[in-house]
């Protein structure tokens, strides 16, 4: 009898950010699943080594990287050890391989809103879009959601807590996951959890204290530098939090955050009956990433299973405001609308980048945020080159509050 028949044609996967965190434990899980996925291509910023390092393993189509001169370095060192990935440059090539024809699935991991026009050619290509690069969905949700649609694509949010909420949404909308209201499928409200990063406990003045070490040692995850100093100042759950009305069509009263410091629940759905479901399982993004790339079968993810005795408690607490201002900002920018939200992302990177650099305290981030946020005008989201636009004005104003302050 011929077998073959019976196997599904191998997946061609786009890593975009493969040398990141979220990038390689994607490859993690395909390394576990050979005869489902291919990999199609890799993309980099600039760290030649380790893409060199993967194109050696995984033996991609192509390998893009942003900066001509390390994607020179790569081809160089690619052509010497006889591989042969074609290496292309620069923003454009990240689009090619995003929407190329050959691909079926897209791995959205660039961090920032770098990552927007990758994302968003995926998008518009109809490819099934694993999204780990929230600030896509900061930036231009309403743009993005409509690409989704207009594309035909499927998108599974490989974000965490909002995997979490995918998992336990009711069936047919978790099927179309923006179109209809909550409340006509029966949900009252999304519960975000949050560890509360390391200063959970901390006082303002300690706050104030923060260094980079600090901010960059989180107690549950391992993660970028930039989401680990989102997740210090509690700007990464003001970013859940406007990723979740995209990708959930909630309303910012249908969205609470609860500090939960075990990182066991993932996310919580509330129904009208006043039933609460959960997904519980170890902190490790190959969990959602395992769950986008075999949606909707599930695969091993290579997870080990959740010790529920060595756990033995699950503490919830509201979410301090004062001492984490960047969530409040973050709701207010919301309920702006508009362009408010990619004025918000775009000061949080530079703010982000300055304390990064030990230019700027912990608590000027928010400070740097805020300014930006008033002394700018909040417009109608009207076309990708207008946020374009606007991101690069606010990053303008946010770098001169930044000297201000240095
Ligand atoms: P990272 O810093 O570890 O990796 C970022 C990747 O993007 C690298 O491959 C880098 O080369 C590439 N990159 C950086 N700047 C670029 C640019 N200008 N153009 C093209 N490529 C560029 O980040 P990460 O932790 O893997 O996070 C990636 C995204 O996933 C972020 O948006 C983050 O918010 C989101 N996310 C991450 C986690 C996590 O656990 N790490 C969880 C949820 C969501
Ligand atoms: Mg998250």
């Amino acid at each position: 009898m011929d077998n073959s028949t019976n196997q599904p044609a191998l997946q061609q996967v786009t890593i975009l950010g493969a040398t990141g965190t979220i990038g390689l434990q994607t490859l993690d899980v395909i390394s576990q699943h050979k005869n489902r996925f291919s990999v199609f291509a890799l993309t980099a910023s600039s760290n030649v080594k380790s893409l060199l390092n993967l194109c050696q393993q995984y033996s991609p189509q192509y390998a893009v990287m942003l900066q001509a001169e390390a994607a020179a370095e790569l081809s160089r060192q690619l052509k010497a050890v006889g591989s042969s990935t074609t290496v292309l440059r620069g923003e454009a090539s990240l689009n090619y391989v995003a929407s190329h024809e050959s691909v079926d699935v897209v791995m959205a991991a660039i961090v920032g809103a770098a990552g927007l026009h990758p994302a968003m050619a995926a998008a518009q290509a109809g490819k099934r879009v694993l999204l780990a690069n929230k600030e896509t969905l900061v930036m231009a949700g309403n743009l993005f959601m409509q690409a989704v649609l207009d594309g035909g694509a499927t998108l599974l949010p490989i974000d965490s807590e909002h995997n979490a909420i995918f998992q336990v949404m009711p069936l047919r909308r978790s099927n179309n996951i923006s179109e209809s209201s909550l409340a006509s499928v029966g949900v009252k409200r999304v519960l975000l959890t949050a560890s509360g990063g390391p200063f959970r406990n901390a006082s303002l003045d300690e706050l104030k204290a923060v260094t980079r070490s600090q901010a960059l040692n989180h107690p549950n995850w391992v993660m970028g530098p930039k989401i680990t100093v989102d997740s210090a100042t509690l700007m990464n759950k003001g970013l859940e939090v406007i990723e979740a009305h995209w990708l959930f069509n909630a309303l910012p009263s249908q969205i609470d955050v609860v500090v939960h410091p075990q990182s066991v629940i993932h996310s919580m759905v509330e129904y009208i009956d006043g039933s609460v479901l959960a997904q519980l399982g170890n902190p490790d993004m190959r969990i959602p990433i395992a769950y986008g790339l075999g949606y909707p079968d599930r695969l091993t993810s290579g997870v080990s299973s959740l010790d529920l005795l060595t756990t033995a408690r699950l503490d919830f607490c509201a979410p301090d405001m004062i001492r984490f201002p960047c969530l409040r900002i973050a709701y207010e920018a919301l309920n702006l609308g508009g362009t408010a939200p990619a004025i918000l992302n775009a000061a949080n990177e530079i703010a982000v980048e300055a304390f990064l650099a030990e230019k700027i305290g912990f608590m000027d981030i928010p400070y740097i945020i805020e300014s930006v946020l008033s002394a700018s005008e909040i417009e109608s989201v009207e076309s990708i080159e207008q946020l374009v636009a606007v991101d690069a004005r606010a990053r303008l104003v946010a770098t001169v509050q930044m000297r201000a302050l240095c």
